[in-house]
């Protein structure tokens, strides 16, 4: 079904978003990819001149005359296991009993073959929202719930970054909940077996698909769940093997205040304290921070992936309390995530820009926080940046992947355009995406996948999270009366 990997031509778009060190916009553009790499990008007379005919006898040419062409997105946080539960964990839960009722025992309970069906749906959700590029290090269970996710990222054609997201500590009332024999399976009894699980993914492969997938050491972070052991190896194992590192941290007060009474400082500074910080580091959330904490994460380069979505469902206070504009102002990088649909709901990447550079905005009382070019780049080069792909993807340049996404700028909600990006971060959604190409493959083609059979998909997902939800006795818990037909009275 995928199309080749050779020559495409990308014709006449009215603007190319470039995300180059200057920025440019450039308008009436072509845009030339050979062997999944961008070649020529300029003026449409001149592209035609040099790659037209060959593209039609041996390649393919996209019309794009109406398109906007910008970088793939790329989302530094999710959790792909995550897609089968969608709409069953009620929307009233706070972090702790949101993954000790249902997340967790969800997670546990997959099969490697669901682990695959949960994947290709969130590969499908991302590729048609633009999404190229994502970062998945919370794959728990086995290397081979890793194998089946790695399977339907490759048959996807997505770029990604994969890892386990194993720990050592569990809350005791989270333990009193869960079954001795899940407990077994999804917790390493000490560091050390916790690294060794993680190193066994790093023993086996750092890099597939030809540089697509790569994996990364990682565990599943948060104190309550980490030893400090934890905390200060999985660093090291990134630096033995030359690959980044992730995991979540100061995601709620409560975290935060419990590392306090033990330690008598916040995450960050103990993460600082223990050496865990780096330049090859990934930390999901960084909410619960203090303004002297946003100083450690830019001198010593950490990464951020702050989840908008996941802040707003789960009431973690990222408006409140968090420094999202300070980092930014700071030098911090921090990119963009999804998290799961669970937690947040959407994987649709404009809906995550417009919610980071509208949230700012209000909760501080100032418009001029997180203006929409900001929100474009942290989707962008930022997350690039993030995933230590730097100068590979995040932005239009000859010499860079060609990971990019289409979007129609005719339909209803983009016209008229007086400011592209504007119209893009604050108007646009998935919906009007109509191509997405990564790696140089046109992986979606007129909003339809070309590598991911979506109606198969989606009838193998809605019969795994049905079987999934009774086997763990997981219940919606739906508020409000589901009537069948035979149940509706009439009233002549
Ligand atoms: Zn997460």
């Amino acid at each position: 079904m995928s199309e080749a990997y050779g020559r495409l031509l990308i014709r006449d778009a009215n603007y190319v978003v470039t995300l180059d060190d200057a920025r440019r916009i450039l308008q009436r553009c072509s845009v030339f990819v050979e062997g999944g790499v961008i070649r020529d990008v300029g003026a449409p007379a001149e592209l035609d001149t040099r790659h037209l005919e060959a593209c039609r006898a041996g390649g393919s040419v996209i019309e794009a005359a109406g398109r906007l062409v910008v970088p793939g997105y790329v989302d530094t946080h999710v959790h792909t296991f995550e897609h089968l539960s969608r709409g069953l964990i009620p929307d009233d839960l706070a972090t702790q009993d949101w993954a000790t009722l249902y997340a967790r025992p969800f997670y546990s309970g997959l099969t490697e073959e669901e682990a695959f069906v949960s994947a290709r749906l969130a590969c499908a959700e991302m590729l048609r929202g633009g999404t190229t590029c994502f970062v998945d290090t919370n794959i728990l269970l086995s290397l081979g719930h890793l194998d089946a996710v790695a399977q339907a990222v490759e048959e996807s054609g997505m770029r990604a970054i994969l890892g386990r997201g194993v720990f050592d500590r569990m809350p005791a009332a989270m333990a009193a909940r869960i079954p001795e024999e899940t407990r077994a399976r999804i917790l390493s009894p000490d560091a050390d077996r916790a690294l060794a699980e993680s190193e066994a993914l790093l023993r086996r492969w750092t890099v597939r698909a030809g540089g697509r997938i790569r994996a990364w050491a990682s565990i599943y972070g948060l104190c309550p769940y980490t030893s400090d052991e934890l905390f200060a190896g999985v660093r090291h194992l990134a630096d033995r093997y030359g690959v980044g590192a992730a995991f979540h941290i100061a995601s709620s007060l409560g975290e935060a205040r419990s590392l306090e009474a033990r330690t008598g400082v916040w995450p960050i500074t103990h993460l600082d304290r223990l050496g865990a910080l780096g330049p090859n580091l990934l930390l999901t959330h960084c909410t619960a921070m203090r303004e002297a904490e946003v100083e450690m994460l830019a001198r010593s380069g950490t990464k951020v992936a702050f989840c908008p979505g996941a802040a707003l469902r789960l009431g973690k206070g990222a408006t409140r309390i968090g420094l999202v504009p300070e980092m930014l102002a700071g030098g911090v990088t921090v990119a963009l995530g999804a998290d799961g649909v669970s937690s947040s709901g959407s994987f649709d990447m404009t809906r995550l820009m417009s919610l980071v550079a509208g949230l700012f905005k209000d909760a501080r009382m100032d418009p001029s926080l997180v203006p929409a070019e900001k929100a474009l780049e942290m989707a962008t080069r930022d997350g690039a940046r993030a995933c230590l792909l730097d100068g590979e993807i995040g932005s239009i340049e000859v010499g860079r992947c060609a990971d990019l996404a289409l979007y129609d700028v005719t339909t209803p909600e983009w016209v008229p355009v007086h400011d592209i990006v504007r119209n893009l971060v604050y108007c646009a959604d998935a919906r009007s995406v109509t191509d997405v190409i990564v790696d140089g493959r046109h992986v979606v083609r007129d909003g339809q996948l070309t590598t991911i059979d979506v109606k198969r998909a989606a009838a193998e997902a809605i019969e795994a999270g049905e079987r999934i939800a009774r086997r763990l006795e997981l219940t919606p818990r739906t508020r409000w009366p589901l009537v069948g037909p035979s149940s509706v009275e009439h009233h002549d």
